[in-house]
């Protein structure tokens, strides 16, 4: 089952064709890629998705309904968010100011529960949900919590990108997009994001991920796209392009 399914997406800027009939999948619970180099195209057709640029034709189906050129904060309520190329924290507020600036959508909702062996499903609201969000982002990224009352212009590189993934988690997305969170990263905080980016796969969301750094991203990516010039010029299973010869000469320079 596909969470979100691209069909012969067009996007001009003027004369610039950036995407040139773009199809694609992502499938329910996997971590789909989209590699490629600098001007290939990824930013823009990321942002197509979350309705930041508009589209000339083409369709993109998320769960079977075309959300092509809907406004941003209403693609935003169906249960897509972006974590943005270049973080943009609000570098004037707190960390968890910033991570509950992430919830503002959220509404309240019903969960199913089982005690002693019964499931039932129960109301929570709006702060209950927050709050578990809130709880969630901190399991997964403790260095948060620490510096929770900390000016977020404080942080580290790494520790801004942890920010901007959970701001984004705090809207309780079902597909997650991450532009570039490698972007300026060391090797070992590289490492340490991908592997909480891992864990919130395994407990159930969608991810696409916009990225330079191929050779990392295919480890822990399901899939991959690899955009030349706005076109798909390769594709396929991560394990797979991982050793495809043209793709690790032009692509896998950096490990
Ligand atoms: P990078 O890795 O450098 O961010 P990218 O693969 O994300 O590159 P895009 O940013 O999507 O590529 O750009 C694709 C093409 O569209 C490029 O030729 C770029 O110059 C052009 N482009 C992007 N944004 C605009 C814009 N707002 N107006 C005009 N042209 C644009």
């Amino acid at each position: 089952m596909n969470v979100l399914e691209i069909k012969d997406l067009v996007i001009d800027y003027g004369i610039v064709k950036a995407i040139k009939s773009v199809s694609m999948k992502v499938e329910k619970g996997s971590i789909v890629a989209i590699l490629g180099a600098n001007g290939a195209g990824k930013t823009t057709l990321i942002k197509s998705i979350s309705g930041a640029v508009k589209a000339q034709s083409g369709e993109i189906l998320y769960n079977g309904k075309n959300i092509a050129n809907m406004d941003t904060y209403k693609i935003a309520k169906t249960g897509i968010l972006q974590s943005p190329e270049g973080r943009m924290i609000l570098r004037g507020l707190t960390v968890e100011e910033n991570l509950l600036v992430g919830s503002y959508g959220l509404k309240s909702s019903s969960q199913t529960i089982t005690e002693n062996g019964v499931s039932k499903i129960v109301k929570v609201s709006k702060k209950q949900r927050v709050l578990q969000l809130l709880d969630m982002v901190y399991g997964y990224f403790p260095v948060l919590k620490e510096r929770r009352k900390q000016q977020a212009s404080t942080l580290s590189g790494g520790e801004q990108q942890m920010l901007a993934i959970g701001r984004a988690l705090m809207g309780d997305p079902e597909l997650l997009l991450l532009d570039e969170p490698l972007l300026g990263l060391a090797p070992l905080i590289v490492k340490a994001i991908f592997e909480i980016v891992e864990r919130i796969k395994n407990e159930g969301k969608s991810i696409l991920i916009v990225e330079q750094n191929a050779y990392q991203t295919l480890k822990i990516a399901d899939y991959a796209y690899v955009l030349e010039l706005g076109k798909v010029k390769m594709e396929g299973k991560a394990s797979d392009l991982i050793t495809n010869d043209e793709l690790v000469n032009a692509y896998l320079g950096q490990k």
